[in-house]
């Protein structure tokens, strides 16, 4: 009964395939009143499903889906004051619409974290088409601590597989790989 494990709204019919030369486009919290907007000048990049319990998601999804973007392409363009960071501690600096609770993006203020620059972004918040599609299933174990069935994982996995979304325990390879090669080259591990 595979098919009937629901991943998150936009990716459960199929996944959107991304337009060519797309360019950017805004993100709209779900106040009704003044929403808080984010103009961004890019494409977004490594869009995935994530399972982890600090990403934001719609109610009832099992996952969130997350891209990033450079830091110096997002911008808060409209209703700035709304917004507030979740846990000033964490990381990643997620800030979030104190109205609605929406995510608007998550920053890494540490300059030596290896994945400093990237904003982190929920494209399904854009009114606009043509993002870049998810492509994998990150830190799928991780549903569990938000009170998934540990049963139904193997459902889940195979859910995952059938829509492309290969899932992972941790981030995809390529991500582990381009972390990996940041501390190598800081601990001078890696010279070139
Ligand atoms: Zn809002
Ligand atoms: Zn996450």
């Amino acid at each position: 009964m595979s098919n009937s494990v629901s991943i998150h709204p936009t990716v459960d019919k199929g996944i959107k395939a991304a337009t060519t030369d797309f360019a950017g486009g805004t993100l709209l919290c779900k106040c009704a009143d003044k929403p808080v907007k984010v103009t961004l000048s890019a494409q977004s990049a490594f869009n995935h499903a994530c399972g982890c319990t600090k990403c934001w998601k719609p109610k009832g999804a099992l996952f969130s889906v997350v891209a990033v973007i450079p830091r110096d392409k997002l911008k808060v363009t409209e209703n700035a004051d709304k917004l507030k960071v979740v846990d000033p501690a964490a990381t990643i600096q997620r800030h979030a619409c104190k109205a609605c609770g929406v995510h608007m993006y998550g920053r890494i203020e540490n300059t030596k974290h290896p994945l400093y620059g990237f904003d982190f972004i929920h494209t399904e918040l854009s009114p606009q088409v043509g993002w870049a599609a998810p492509g994998f299933a990150a830190f799928v174990s991780s549903i569990i601590e938000s009170g998934a069935d540990p049963a139904n994982m193997g459902a889940v996995r195979s859910r995952l597989k059938g829509l492309g979304l290969e899932p992972y325990d941790c981030l995809s390879p390529e991500l582990m790989d381009l972390i990996a090669t940041h501390v190598a080259k800081a601990s001078g591990a890696l010279k070139h």
